[in-house]
């Protein structure tokens, strides 16, 4: 190991059987912490080519079982590289499912400042997000549908290894993002993915070319390991949507799906679907978008959630669930927002609860923020921002100052899109070549 890092340190590329020794070594409690801890940050400074990451993503994969989808056709997975307020996957799955795709998918819980589907899917009552593989897999036949936590032998070598990158300031490296996510993927079996870059100051990839670099690195491990991957790549420099914090993303999700949700949400929604179905169905990109609108407005997408919700045990009724406590923060300032800290509110939004500042702490499934007010929004002084939401008595006063430090205003609009672009190959066409209408 001593070797590996030194090498690593001096700028050199790993061969195979380190990639595979280092794997290897660190799940199964061989190499220690610090040794692992070291080799990352080498990672993190001097980065790897295109054969060690995939080397290292295929380590990884192997660390654990892999799922086999192959009894169904037409399997399709999403995966965001994380943001706050991204409830897409709520919004994508029922979508899809509705569209002859079968959507089998595993996610994850809240990492740091974003959030993660499974923590939202626990917010409403009795919902289940563990299921037996024959009952999920049952599930998935019956209505194309089941959305469970990652199991854990799907590649535990990246649940270890990135913990550690967690604590020890290594989450920000292209080729360990994109190994991290493809291991998963390739282990959790489906043939079609969409990954969403999450671009901007509440992404781990803060300005366009590092995202790029990630989308173009993220495809080519799909292709090369027969997936058909395409990648979006979606603004993080504000919130998605207008509410932060589990339980009020499920509602923000269900709104969508019944045609009142936010803008910039459904329309990044929109184009996820859009991109699975043509994808998964092999279909024309505007066909494939009419029929995402369409079972959005004749709310079969709508009723599918529903039928999602109740199948793994989830109670209805719980979702209009309310906090007990509100505050709300009123502007000092007149002015367009021209700027969000997004990392910053999602933090907060974590403080009020709706986040774990321990490993093992209970998240508060009603807590978090309600926007009011998002980039280029006109201002008057003392107009509402947002309102903090918790259900214990936290320090409002200091959280709402926070939020305030959190906004910039200026005197005009800013410029500001919400999908920035699409990278792959979508039914053998380059990405490039197509005329998106967004
Ligand atoms: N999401 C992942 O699954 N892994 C990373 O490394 C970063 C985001």
């Amino acid at each position: 190991m001593f070797e590996i890092i030194d090498k690593k340190r001096n700028g050199l590329a790993l061969t195979k059987d380190e990639i595979e020794y280092v794997v290897n070594g660190y799940t199964n409690g061989n190499i220690p912490d610090y040794q692992m801890s070291a080799l990352l940050m080498a990672i993190c400074l001097n980065g790897m080519n295109d054969e060690e990451i995939s080397n290292l993503t295929i380590s990884m994969a192997n660390s654990g079982n892999r799922i086999d989808l192959s009894k169904f056709e037409n399997t399709v997975d999403k995966h965001s590289t994380g943001g706050v307020g991204d409830k897409t996957t709520l919004i994508v799955a029922p979508i899809v499912a509705c569209l002859n795709c079968k959507v089998a998918k595993m996610s994850g819980r809240a990492l740091g400042y974003t959030g993660g589907t499974i923590d939202k899917l626990e917010s409403i009552e009795g919902f289940k997000t563990k299921l037996s593989e024959s009952d999920f897999f049952k599930q998935v036949e019956d209505i194309n549908i089941g959305l469970i936590s990652q199991t854990e032998n799907v590649a535990p070598a990246d649940k270890k290894i990135y913990a550690l990158r967690d604590v020890t300031a290594t989450v920000q490296s292209i080729p360990l993002i994109a190994s991290s996510i493809m291991s998963k993927k390739i282990a959790s079996g489906a043939r079609n993915l969409v990954i969403d870059v999450k671009v901007g100051n509440g992404a781990f990839m803060k300005n366009v070319k590092d995202a790029t670099m990630l989308g173009n690195k993220i495809v080519n491990i799909g292709k090369s390991n027969g997936i058909n991957t395409v990648a979006i790549l979606t603004n993080m420099e504000q919130p998605l949507g207008n509410k932060i914090g589990n339980l009020l993303e499920v509602q923000e999700a269900i709104d969508v799906l019944n045609d009142k949700g936010p803008e910039d949400l459904k329309n990044i929604a929109i184009e996820i679907a859009t991109i699975m179905n043509a994808i998964t169905n092999k279909i024309d990109y505007n066909v494939a978008k009419d029929q995402v609108i369409k079972v959005i407005n004749d709310k079969s997408a709508y009723k599918k959630l529903l039928q999602l919700i109740t199948i793994q045990g989830g109670n209805i009724n719980s979702i209009t669930a309310m906090p007990k406590y509100k505050y709300p923060i009123y502007s000092d300032y007149s002015g367009y927002i021209t700027k969000m800290d997004t990392e910053k509110i999602g933090l907060i939004s974590g403080l009020l609860g709706a986040g774990r500042q321990t490993k093992d702490e209970e998240i508060d499934y009603t807590a978090g923020i309600v926007l009011n007010k998002k980039l280029n929004d006109y201002v008057e002084e003392k107009e509402l921002l947002a309102v903090l939401c918790s259900s214990k008595p936290v320090d409002f006063k200091e959280l709402g100052d926070r939020y305030k430090k959190a906004l910039t205003f200026g005197n005009k609009k800013i410029k500001f899109k919400s999908i920035i672009g699409i990278i792959g190959e979508i039914n053998g066409r380059d990405s490039k070549k197509i005329k998106f209408k967004f």
